[in-house]
């Protein structure tokens, strides 16, 4: 660069409130080292790529993980609500109510015992016996 044109360059600098030093810079060090400023300028424009790379693949993460937290909260009140009030029906099977929010009813199976009654979810397992 012209020495008239860093001169200039410099005038512009102090009009814009630049300290002595900051013009010297731009006198001295520019005419000097201004192909290692040219390349810090580049290293400086990759390193705020990457940053902005680094930033958005965190913020997809953050995302993600909002959406799992929301997830497990909306679970998490909804087995809240469901613990809170009776089973649907009488023969309900309380495991998949509760857990799952899935409505199946149970079924009476054969019992050896005459005076106790036992009933089975047929979609879980879930086995409870009543007394008659
Ligand atoms: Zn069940």
């Amino acid at each position: 660069m012209a020495r008239r044109a860093l001169l200039a360059l410099a005038g512009k600098a102090a009009a814009h409130r630049m300290t002595p030093v900051d013009r010297a810079v731009i006198l001295g060090i520019a005419t000097n080292l201004g192909d290692s400023i040219v390349r810090t300028s580049k290293d400086r424009e990759e390193e705020r790529r990457e940053e902005v790379r680094r930033l958005e693949d965190e913020n997809k993460e953050i995302v993600a993980q909002l959406a799992r937290l929301k997830a497990k909260h909306l679970k998490n009140e909804a087995y809240i609500l469901r613990s809170r009030s009776p089973l649907p029906s009488k023969d309900a099977c309380p495991q998949c109510w509760y857990d799952h929010g899935n409505h199946h009813q149970m079924k009476p199976q054969p019992s050896a015992e005459h005076r106790i009654d036992a009933y089975r979810c047929g979609e879980c397992g879930y086995t409870e016996t009543r007394k008659v």
